[in-house]
């Protein structure tokens, strides 16, 4: 099994927003991270990134609310990705940064993702509570979507575990790879996030995503690697290490 980190693109914005008790006037700059997982006869795709349309302009591609955020592209996915040989593809979660360019991917691909957080995304309170752009998914409704409930065992073999982990928004869940990984994706946004729950100033319900954070640094205690959704200091393109 190989795992591989890529890096779609960045998001600048106010640090605060992303960390609660920053300075207010300070600017944070971090990396949209995407996830390859090959085995033998699976190309699974872990999140898909901006889309390249929304770069230029965000406010005018999403609402005025976007207009905070600086957006880069390093590449799209699929610069990156061959993904005509996808078979399955992952949302850890429906915001942009995670969901943006699944408008580009093949519709023979079905998505996975968890059932709760597919459905908060049609509910009107739901998606503006969670800063859910729904075009970025809209699309979705006409493809094979696989609703999960839970921790789900992806492969039938245990060896790579869908893991829900909600707060950050309804239906987050995290991807463990192995005995060794975790894709933790939005639980914490900095390794650090997952001892001090100094969370993003927005959350669909922050005790959740505290129990959540929780879990994973349990996890992580007792030797597993918990990569962090968007840590600039921790998140690196390339090979991810793994041992099955
Ligand atoms: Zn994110």
């Amino acid at each position: 099994m190989k795992v591989e980190q890529l890096n779609v693109g960045w998001i600048s914005s106010p640090a605060a927003v992303y960390r609660q008790g920053e300075d207010p006037s300070a600017r944070i700059r971090f990396p949209i991270p995407a996830y390859l997982i090959e085995t033998d006869d699976e190309r699974i795709l872990i999140d898909a990134g901006l889309h390249p349309d929304a770069i230029a302009d965000p406010a005018s591609f999403y609402g005025p609310a976007a207009a905070m955020f600086g957006l880069e592209q390093e590449q799209s996915i699929v610069e990156q990705v061959d993904v005509g040989t996808l078979t399955r593809i992952v949302l850890t979660h429906l915001h942009f940064d995670h969901s943006g360019a699944l408008a580009l991917l093949p519709a023979s691909v079905p998505i996975v993702i968890q059932r709760r957080e597919w459905e908060a995304a049609q509910d009107d309170a739901a998606v503006s509570r969670n800063f859910f752009y729904p075009r970025d998914y809209a699309a979705a409704q006409d493809r094979e979507l696989v609703l999960i409930d839970g921790d789900h065992d992806l492969l039938g073999d245990g060896s790579v575990e869908l893991l829900l982990t909600p707060g950050h928004t309804p239906g987050h869940q995290s991807v463990r790879v192995g005995e060794e990984l975790i894709i933790g994706a939005d639980v914490g946004h900095f390794a650090i996030t997952l001892d001090d729950h100094r969370f993003p100033s927005f959350a669909d319900d922050f005790a959740a995503q505290g129990r959540s954070a929780e879990r994973l640094r349990a996890l992580r205690e007792h030797g597993t690697r918990v990569l962090p959704g968007h840590d600039p200091d921790v998140l690196r393109p390339g090979p991810v290490a793994v041992s099955l």
